[in-house]
């Protein structure tokens, strides 16, 4: 890694953190988490900016993610209703290749879902390596709707040994099981909890009723469901204490503010992401022997008067660089074609915020510049990894 992403990589962490839920801590939403946070950020223009670059930074891992093909990521959005969870999927992961990104919805469970164990219908829909899969509300609703209102549980048919007053504990303890076993397999879990305040989700519920374009998204089941808040907060609260683990740690996202709960999807899942370091993939002495024999052949097709390779020829990249670096671990070469120089921006200063972190605009994500075509980066000589092995 670069020094430039080591320090975006820096910037990203520390910017994260006071989101992070600490494994074996007792959350109070009320007292830890604020959803009007902002960290010091004053305009939501600057928000927007950031979000801008940090897309661009998630779209080249991505891209890198779904090349290596060994790392799946599982992101789980949970949130009370008007949360947000829809605007954070499209606005995060439009820059993306949708190829390689995956949205699965989960409603109330199918009569065909509920003849199965609870983790069925979400084990199906988990990311094969390489892929993202978002999940909008997810298994975490197992231990949220189903425990407020009791009746979704003897909808489950349950064997009675199952449905004990410890069902809760149980159930928070399978799943820490099974994020456990997705880890340990590759499948990175990433768990996002939009945290709205009950005034803000007030404030949508109205703007759904006074927008015509919005009225199609009110649900009268919604303010049904508000008058249970202290219970989902509550739940909320269990879960989050019970189900944060060093290896799949909950992120609470202050949510009032759209932009800001964007941004943070956003740098969470990125820090996902430089922490899985996806490297595109290695190519062999002998596919790289193929790679000059089929060059030799289409430059031998060239037509009269024009050049033999095009690319090259535009001074993309000078005839004979090895667009490859070294990579002693694996014996092998190792492609790496975009990694992406970061630099920093220069917005000028935001306020102070209140909090004790303060951020400056390009503390965050920095600013990606996409390497020239066919630029690298050479470590370490091939004869390093393999002896005997000469540079071309
Ligand atoms: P939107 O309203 O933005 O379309 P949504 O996720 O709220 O998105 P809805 O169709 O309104 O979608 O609601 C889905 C409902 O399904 C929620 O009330 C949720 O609590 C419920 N639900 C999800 N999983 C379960 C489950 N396992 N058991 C019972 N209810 C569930
Ligand atoms: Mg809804």
């Amino acid at each position: 890694m670069p020094d430039d992403m080591d320090a975006t990589a820096r910037r990203i962490a520390r910017f994260i953190k006071p989101l992070r839920v600490k494994p074996g801590s007792k959350v109070d939403l009320g007292r830890d988490f604020d959803p009007r946070y902002k960290a010091g950020i004053r305009r939501k223009k600057d928000g927007l900016e950031l979000l801008r670059v940090g897309k661009e930074l998630l779209a080249d891992y991505q891209a890198r993610l779904a090349a290596q093909e060994r790392y799946g990521v599982l992101v789980c959005l949970q949130a009370i209703d008007a949360g947000g969870k829809d605007g954070t999927i499209r606005h995060v992961m439009s820059g993306m290749n949708p190829q390689g990104v995956h949205v699965s919805s989960f409603k109330v469970p199918s009569a065909e879902e509920l003849g199965h164990d609870y983790l069925w219908r979400y084990q199906a829909r988990l990311p094969a390596r390489g892929d993202i899969a978002i999940f909008n509300r997810s298994h975490y609703e197992e231990v949220l709707v189903v425990r407020v209102h009791p009746e979704n549980l003897e909808r489950q048919k349950l064997p009675a040994h199952s449905t004990g007053k410890d069902i809760w504990q149980s159930r928070y303890a399978e799943i820490n099981d099974w994020e456990r076993y997705l880890t340990r397999n590759g499948i990175i879990v990433v768990k996002l909890f939009l945290n709205l305040s009950k005034e803000e989700q007030r404030a949508r519920f109205l703007k759904r009723i006074d927008l015509p374009e919005k009225n199609w998204k009110f649900s009268a089941a919604d303010v049904r469901e508000r008058q249970h808040w202290d219970e989902y907060q509550r739940a909320f609260e269990q879960m989050l204490s019970a189900t944060s683990t060093p290896s799949a740690a909950w992120y609470v996202i202050p949510a009032d503010r759209k932009w800001f709960a964007r941004l943070c999807a956003g740098a969470v899942l990125a820090h996902t992401l430089i922490k899985i370091d996806p490297r595109y993939p290695t190519v062999s002495q002998d596919a790289w022997q193929q790679l000059q024999t089929a060059r030799r052949e289409l430059e031998a097709e060239a037509p009269e008067g024009t050049p033999a390779d095009p690319f090259t020829a535009a001074g993309k990249r000078r005839r004979g660089q090895r667009p490859a670096v070294a990579d002693p671990a694996r014996g092998a070469l190792t492609v790496a074609p975009a990694l992406g120089r970061v630099h920093e921006r220069s917005f000028g200063r935001l306020d102070t915020p209140s909090r004790p972190t303060r951020f400056r605009i390009n503390e965050i994500f920095g600013r990606i510049r996409r390497p020239a075509m066919g630029s690298c980066v050479t470590t370490t000589r091939p004869s390093a990894a393999k002896p005997g092995h000469a540079w071309p």
